[in-house]
């Protein structure tokens, strides 16, 4: 029997950032060190068996994991990374959506795409205009949309209210209000990596009210399990991703009163119907 490439699938991260791209390597790397450090993360997510969604912010972002996974060899081994290119509302005032179409095009998500009022200086109304002109683009390519809704949740509900396509809001961290707009409108959900964590209320509710099949796991990438344990960069490890997501994933099991496996053949699932 010939097996699906699902089959071949330990544990998804939905929603990822590579460590070398953060702000802090970025900063003081150089190119051949980044790049260094982005082979190592890949290697690392294989041998780990993380599948990995990739999110590209800007097109040189999309350039660069589009480039190492050329070079990696470990990646070559299976197809379980993939690229996801939207214009990062953080980036919302440096790119025209209309000259990304190719990206688009390749790119089986779109996203993350939405709007920031919390950690973005461009101004709202940029936001708003690059974020409804790339919902436009991927209505018209039929794409799934992946969002970021830092504390503008309300509005981007509204925004999102005639899409037609898939929507996964990712690492929801706004009102309970939002949320069940969120959830009347059928989005799926990514639970971040900060879920057993820091077990909210707001996370307690999530679990009890997304369905199983509406649900995904996510890191956000190195530097956020970093950022969510207040600890500096050199303290984590590539090991802390599939323990994060294990974490995780035993901490939804036991909130659905599923069996681990189930939940992870479940979200197999949701990633496979979410894509196609
Ligand atoms: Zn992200």
């Amino acid at each position: 029997m010939l097996k699906s490439d699902l089959d071949f699938i330990c544990m998804l991260d939905m929603h990822a950032h590579l460590l070398c791209l953060s702000e802090e390597y970025r900063g003081r790397l150089t190119k051949q060190e980044l790049s260094a450090l982005a082979m190592q993360e890949l290697a690392a997510r294989r041998e780990y068996g993380i599948d990995t969604v990739f999110s590209c912010g800007t097109p040189q972002e999309w350039e660069f994991i589009q480039k190492c996974l050329v070079q990696s060899e470990t990646a070559k081994q299976n197809g379980s990374f993939m690229l996801s290119f939207g214009i990062h509302p953080w980036y919302s005032d440096r790119f025209d959506p209309q000259d990304c179409r190719e990206l688009f095009m390749a790119s089986p998500i779109v996203g993350e795409i939405g709007m920031d009022s919390v950690w973005c200086e461009v101004p709202l109304a940029v936001q708003r205009r690059v974020f409804a002109q790339q919902l436009e683009i991927a209505a018209e390519l039929k794409k799934p949309i992946v969002l970021h809704t830092k504390e503008q949740e309300r509005q981007i509900a509204e925004m999102i209210r005639d899409f037609p396509g898939k929507v996964c809001v990712h690492w929801y961290s706004g009102g309970e209000a939002e949320f069940e707009k969120f959830l009347e409108a059928g989005c799926y959900f990514t639970l971040g990596p900060d879920l057993a964590e820091n077990f909210t209320p707001l996370y307690e509710r999530m679990l009890r009210e997304i369905l199983a099949d509406r649900l995904f796991l996510e890191t956000d990438g190195l530097s956020s399990i970093a950022w969510m344990r207040r600890q500096e960069m050199e303290s984590v490890s590539f090991r802390d991703i599939p323990e994060v997501l294990e974490k995780n994933l035993e901490l939804v099991a036991r909130e659905k009163q599923m069996r681990t496996e189930e939940l992870r053949a479940c979200l197999k699932k949701n990633f496979h119907e979410f894509t196609s």
